[in-house]
């Protein structure tokens, strides 16, 4: 026979027919005279239940059929008498595939901390919150290539091994064969890197835009999603040490062009989201509310999950330029009443606390930032023809800050050049990289999409840790 997946069996299209279904027992109850083994496959969030005759099977039989086994199980498909589910599988046989002994078992009934999840996240995608939290991130991953498969954009495989560190500066990771303890130096003393596997100092990707540039110049419209790496050491909840990011680079498009295309994209996966993990998000919303009932008043989130998303996805993404967003943050109470930790004057960085205050409070959504000091932007954003500014844009997102950054690059040579001089980058580093302004250039223009902070965005959760597999943060890489 034929193995359903839940999902499927839950749908009551097999109603009737003998089925045969295989997944974890999430919970046992029953009496002397019938148990209820709810049993999960990680299809849907649903369990289905599996009613099993205790003089059918008696006590040794069902003995093993405890929580977190592995279960293989026919029966009938019917409709459920109780409440709570519409269908629910009579057993006929009942074999444990793998046993969980319930002394040492993790996961039991009790609900546990995101935080104790996070130390046993080799068994977590067993619980209904992560089970949720990866089957969205799947969604969104799956609507990303949908997008822009559907835009006609090329999927591009940019390298993860780099020897340009012109984005790094300081946040790279190395990547080398070296023997550690026994180092090859040069007479100077300083580590031979000749001799090194790539015959130079190689480090993991901080971003695959640069060589995404290069694509964009002959397939006009591409896209990249792939791991990138920082070591920046900050422990915050929305930064990993390796993250993936979705980055798409369109030659002839200008800066309102790329706003207008990250507006749309962000709107497309989300409603993605909205029409396939329906139950999911849902779930994820009752789990903020729960948690937001411990919190004060004043703190509480104004709107339910899924009314964030949905008022997301209808509504336009509020656009100001930096220069806006300061006067903004100047002129507002908090500003006034000192209540900001850092400073705010034109030619700052924004700070997270920024960022939020524009967001969360002044726009309650999306705020695209426009048209920043060229001083706290990348070398290869567009100059503005003020001189001070460059076409960069920022998509900041309510509960998350920063989620998109992007620009318009630079494509006039001496610029580019004039700008790469002063910020210490050899030409002769990125010669490839300005050969596609001297071969054939066009204005083009593209951005990063933290795909993490998109699938925070979505689930609700709060920490970055905890929408990724296996999360890797300073001091921290297990499994
Ligand atoms: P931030 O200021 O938030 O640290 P950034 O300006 O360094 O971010 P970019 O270099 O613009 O980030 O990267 C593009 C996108 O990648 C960001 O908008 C964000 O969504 C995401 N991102 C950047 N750094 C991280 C990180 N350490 N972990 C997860 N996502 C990140
Ligand atoms: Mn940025």
């Amino acid at each position: 026979m034929q193995r359903t997946k839940v999902k499927e069996l839950l749908t009551g299209a097999e109603v009737g027919k003998e089925v045969l279904l295989k997944g974890w027992v999430r919970t046992k109850r029953g009496n002397k005279f019938v148990n209820f083994i709810a049993v999960n496959d990680g299809s849907t969030i649903q369990n289905l239940q599996v009613v099993a005759d205790a003089e059918k099977f008696g006590d040794e039989a069902l003995k093993d059929v405890t929580t977190g086994a592995a279960v293989s199980i026919t029966g009938e498909l019917v409709a459920s008498q109780g409440k709570g589910q519409a269908f629910e599988v009579i057993a006929n046989t009942i074999e444990v595939l793998g046993k969980a002994d319930p002394e040492t078992y993790p996961l039991q009934k009790k609900a546990h901390s995101l935080e104790f999840l996070r130390e046993i996240a080799h068994l977590r995608f067993r619980t209904n919150t992560f089970g949720a939290v990866f089957r969205v991130r799947n969604t969104l991953a799956f609507a990303v290539h949908k997008f822009f498969n559907e835009k006609g954009f090329v999927y591009m495989h940019t390298p993860i091994i780099t020897a340009s560190d012109a984005e790094g500066a300081g946040e790279m990771f190395h990547v080398t064969n070296f023997d550690l303890d026994n180092l090859p130096r040069t007479e100077d003393g300083k580590i031979n890197y000749e001799e090194d596997f790539f015959g130079k100092a190689t480090n993991l990707t901080v971003s695959g835009q640069l060589e995404g540039e290069l694509a964009a110049m002959a397939f006009s419209d591409i896209y990249t999603f792939g791991p990138t790496f920082r070591a920046e050491n900050s422990n915050t909840a929305r930064h990993l040490a390796e993250f993936w990011m979705i980055e798409p680079e369109m030659a002839f498009y200008d800066l309102k062009m790329n706003a207008d295309l990250a507006e749309e994209f962000i709107k497309y996966i989300i409603r993605y989201a909205l029409e396939h993990n329906r139950e999911d998000i849902e779930f994820l919303g009752q789990r903020l509310v729960e948690e937001d009932k411990a919190k004060p008043q004043n703190e509480r989130q104004e709107m339910t999950l899924l009314e964030k998303l949905e008022f997301v996805v209808s509504n336009n993404f509020e656009r100001v330029t930096y220069t806006e967003a300061v006067e903004i943050l100047m002129n507002s109470p908090a500003y006034k009443k000192k209540k900001f930790q850092y400073e705010v004057s034109w030619g700052i960085d924004l700070q997270s606390e920024h960022e939020r205050y524009l967001v969360e409070k002044h726009f309650k959504k999306p705020v695209i930032v426009t048209d920043y000091p060229k001083d706290i932007k990348a070398f290869y954003m567009r100059l503005n023809d003020d001189g001070k500014t460059v076409a960069a844009m920022d998509i900041l997102a309510p509960g998350i800050g920063e989620i998109v950054g992007g620009s318009q690059r630079e494509e006039r040579m001496e610029i580019l050049v004039e700008r790469m001089k002063s910020v210490g980058i050899h030409e002769e580093d990125l010669w490839w990289y300005l050969d596609t302004r001297r071969f054939g250039g066009c204005p083009h223009a593209g951005f990063g999409l933290g795909f993490e902070r998109m699938v925070q965005f979505v689930t609700g959760m709060g920490n970055i840790r905890d929408v990724i597999p296996f999360p890797r943060t300073p001091k921290n890489a297990e499994f």
